[in-house]
């Protein structure tokens, strides 16, 4: 199959017959069928994909079809979708079904895109490997030995595999950027309320926002016009005007950015990731920007206040599921206790029963106010400092991730050390702001890596226009 490497080419080959939505689906669900032993798609919505992209070859002879017309997008495992399974990679979800559309799928159909499956991730989001899916691992189709990233490992990987234009995902914490950065593609957390987030299953709600994962910041761009906006199922889903990002792309403007020492000399921080980061920096100054060091005094509490908020938040959504409203029921309950017990038990994996335990026990009336309320407070100090630096400054770059892809299991068994992956991403969830994943590196062992771009609340327009630029340097 011809490898698309933006929908714009997609668009061109539809406008001149080279190809059709049909042929390109096909092509798509064959590339994913040859290389299944990655075990990224969980399920390929074959017929109902290739009815879509039979009645879009209709509409674009009509000159009815939407703006989405021809693009193949994979959904996150955790993202709604009529009619079709969703199980978050939870055993306690196999075989549900979800009973209606997340507010993004509607967007995404109603301008003619192609939903071609659900991709594997870690269990409820929780991971930055995809060790944690109770369907087995995802293959980094770069370096099959070593991990996707997590916790929309699959999302990131079938993009990078050819297997769809775009795909979406998740991000609590770095869900979308650090896959992204480990399979050298572009992912956006956009800023929190910009989309709504119904319809995707929740891990911790004042985090949780759905991000496109693409190989341009167009597609991202075009992907934002149509799924942002107010959104009367989601109260926090903001009704602030969604500018065409893609019309905007182009900028000469000269900007101020920051980078954050603390997070570029934290030890752990891969040197050869560091150097491209500086190197990029000088770059920037000499095509006119102002770039500076500002301080960041707060690096060392991002990771526990995440772990804080986020299981503490993870207890309650996760409460649920009880082998009673829907999903798994444990053969071996005897009565009600034993329903909740056995099912959760049996249903649940290692790091989501780790996760819920641990948010039980920081809004526990003994210790509320020793974890949850200072885990609060800190994250209003990490945010005042952060708009403080964002008033004086459009950007912040930082790496996305501090090392390459990682091989299995070298992680996996030390949860402080898979938790410490998330050290540079963290930050854009606990403070709400947008934040970019660009695939601005390559490491001398042939691995992809992420540079990162945050900026103010809604200031995608811009934050998309110099990603754009800085994609060319
Ligand atoms: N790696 C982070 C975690 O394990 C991020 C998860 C996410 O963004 N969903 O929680």
């Amino acid at each position: 199959m011809k490898t698309y490497n933006s929908f714009s080419e997609i668009k061109t080959d539809l406008l001149s017959n080279a190809t059709s939505c049909v042929t390109l689906t096909q092509a798509y669900i064959k590339n994913i069928h040859e290389h299944k032993s990655l075990n990224i798609f969980l399920e390929v919505f074959e017929q109902s994909a290739l009815e879509k992209a039979k009645e879009v070859d209709e509409k674009i002879k009509n000159k009815t079809a939407g703006k989405l017309a021809g693009m193949v997008i994979a959904l996150k495992d955790n993202i709604c979708y009529k009619g079709h399974k969703v199980s978050a990679s939870s055993k306690i979800l196999e075989n549900f079904e979800s009973l209606y559309n997340a507010t993004v799928v509607e967007r995404l159909l109603a301008e003619d895109a192609i939903i071609i499956g659900r991709c594997n991730c870690d269990e409820f989001a929780m991971g930055s490997s995809n060790e944690n899916s109770a369907f087995g691992n995802v293959l980094n189709p770069l370096n099959p030995n070593c991990v996707p990233g997590g916790s929309s490992g699959g999302s990131a990987a079938a993009v990078a595999a050819n297997m769809c234009i775009a795909a979406l995902g998740t991000d609590t914490g770095g869900s979308i950027r650090q896959p992204a950065s480990f399979c050298g593609v572009v992912g956006l957390k956009p800023t929190y309320g910009r989309v709504s987030r119904y319809g995707a299953i929740a891990y911790a709600s004042s985090f949780d926002q759905i991000g496109p994962i693409t190989k341009t910041v167009e597609d991202t761009a075009i992907i934002m016009e149509v799924m942002a906006g107010k959104d009367e199922y989601d109260s926090t889903a903001s009704s602030k005007p969604v500018p065409n990002y893609s019309n905007e792309l182009n900028t000469s403007k000269k900007h101020k950015i920051a980078y954050l020492k603390q997070c570029l000399e934290a030890n752990g921080l891969d040197a050869e990731i560091k150097n491209r980061i500086y190197e990029i920096i000088e770059k920037l100054k000499l095509a006119g920007h102002t770039v500076e060091a500002v301080d960041f005094p707060y690096l060392d509490y991002l990771v526990p206040t995440y772990y804080v908020l986020t299981t503490a938040e993870a207890s309650s959504n996760l409460a649920r599921f009880d082998g009673i409203n829907f999903g798994y029921r444990s053969k071996n309950a005897t009565d009600l206790e034993s329903t909740y017990k056995k099912s959760r038990t049996e249903g649940f994996g290692a790091e989501v029963k780790r996760r819920i335990m641990l948010g039980t026990f920081v809004l526990s009336a003994g210790y509320y106010d020793a974890y949850y309320s200072k885990g609060q407070k800190v994250r209003k100090l990490i945010q005042n400092k952060t708009t403080e630096i964002l008033n004086d400054y459009d950007f912040i770059i930082l790496p996305s991730t501090p090392g390459t892809a990682f091989e299995f299991g070298q992680k996996g068994e030390d949860p402080i050390a898979m938790y410490l992956e998330d050290i540079f991403t963290v930050q854009a969830n606990i403070t709400g702001v947008p934040a970019i994943s660009l695939p601005l590196g390559t490491h001398s062992n042939k691995l992809p890596f992420g540079v990162q771009l945050m900026g103010n609340m809604f200031s995608e327009r811009e934050l998309f226009a110099f990603s754009n630029e800085l994609m060319k340097i």
